[in-house]
């Protein structure tokens, strides 16, 4: 079997990827000369740990649990966390089957299903101990993550040749300090994963994320100069593992898999649950929003308010069994339109206006600009072109480059 690395960037799109090609040389060389996927489908809803969770278990929400960001916990809305997923991630199998895994800086897997592990810089992010009075026990899952000590060497080993140790706390300064702690955090990842990959025993399976692509689309617009310098800048952080495997004499004989969380798009503007639905307990997975029900005849009657608003309910079926009658949710179908849990100071009272976002997902199913795209190249893949796979496709593909037993819906794609 020859070694696998599993490299998700951040929200960026199949039209992205197609449209900006020249900005990505890296990613369509690697397209070029193994299998490329011009649109992979969307998970529902499309943001970013539902998006990690299902690359990882090739399994719909309603199976592995992670329905949002952040998840009912019969209290409150709570960032979702790698304790909250209900089914064996692929590190953790492949670790079963007895081969070497590393997780670099990837969210939603557990210390202990890796063999080297670092937790993704971003972690403290979806901490909510610093935003309440009260820490909640759902916290721990991400602070265990962060308090991981390596046990491999393997990091240490890296540090020594001169790569950094780890990775700044993103959130010990200003706004320059966190962006800075992104850049160098999503670098710091990639070149680990270039050096371990061209090592003398190199991992069976490396799984790592980049992030930048997603928050500076989010900011600046999904094809804003300085978006299309992110998807570049990604795009050079794949390269330099191209180039370490190159050195190394490994890149015709390791497994390079290349994908995306979710897409990006433009922002129509924004409904405003705290006027819509005052005093309800909401969550905003972009163009999907959560509310808390008390059963069926709540959710009905929510319903029928948010329909003038042209807002239609989810059947639900991609929540598991036991939230449906908690948990109701609703998008806005045909209109790229972000739910925000509160209008600007200036716009106290509207309903809708302009949204917080130039560029945003996670909007309506079936919506074009939340698919992504896949590459695969190395190891014996051969180059062949696929218009359209679903997203159980990704963790299949992944399976049967790794020699594991097909599990769950999806197709191996080589
Ligand atoms: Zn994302």
């Amino acid at each position: 079997m020859a070694p696998v690395i599993v490299i998700m960037l951040d929200g960026i799109s199949a039209d992205t990827f197609a449209r900006f090609a020249a900005r990505m040389p890296h990613l369509h060389a690697l397209a070029a000369r193994g299998l490329a996927v011009e649109r992979v489908a969307a998970d529902v809803p499309a943001t970013s740990l539902p998006g990690r969770t299902g690359i990882l278990t090739g399994l719909d929400p309603s199976h592995h649990g992670i329905y949002g960001n952040l998840v009912w916990d019969g209290a409150r809305f709570r960032y979702a966390n790698p304790d909250d997923v209900r089914v064996p991630t692929l590190p953790q199998q492949a670790l079963a089957a007895g081969l070497d895994v590393a997780v670099l800086g990837y969210g939603m897997v557990r210390p202990e299903d890796a063999t080297t592990f670092h937790h993704a810089w971003w972690a403290h992010e979806m901490l909510q101990r610093a935003r309440d009075e009260a820490p909640i026990p759902a916290d721990e899952g991400w602070l265990r993550t962060a308090r991981h000590a390596d046990a491999s060497g393997r990091i240490a080993a890296l540090a020594a040749a001169g790569l950094p140790a780890g990775v700044p706390d993103a959130y010990a300064g200003d706004r320059m300090h966190y962006l800075m702690s992104e850049l160098t955090g999503d670098q710091t990842m990639l070149q680990w994963t270039a050096a371990l990959a061209s090592t003398a025993d190199p991992p069976d399976l490396i799984v790592t994320e980049v992030l930048t692509p997603d928050s500076v689309q989010h900011v600046a617009g999904h094809d804003h100069p300085f978006a299309l310098w992110s998807l570049g800048y990604a795009d050079a952080l794949v390269g330099e593992v191209v180039r370490g495997l190159e050195a190394a004499g490994r890149l015709d004989s390791t497994s390079l898999l290349v994908t995306s969380d979710h897409g990006h798009g433009p922002v129509d503007g924004a409904l405003y649950l705290d006027a819509l639905l005052p005093g309800a307990t909401c969550a905003s997975e972009g163009g999907i929003a959560y509310v808390a029900v008390d059963g069926a005849g709540e959710a009905d009657r929510i319903a029928a308010r948010l329909r003038a608003h042209g807002v239609e309910r989810l059947a639900g079926d991609h929540l598991p069994r036991e939230q449906r009658d908690a948990v109701a949710a609703f998008t806005v179908p045909g209109r790229a339109v972000g739910f925000e849990l509160a209008a600007p100071a200036e716009r106290a009272g509207a309903t809708e206006g302009p949204s917080r976002y130039a560029s945003g997902h996670g909007f309506a199913p079936g919506t074009a600009s939340d698919e992504r795209f896949l590459v695969v190249a190395g190891g014996g893949v051969e180059p062949q072109r696929v218009p359209r796979a679903a997203s159980a496709d990704v963790a299949a593909t992944v399976r049967a480059l790794l020699g594991l037993p097909p599990r769950g819906v999806g197709r191996a794609l080589c």
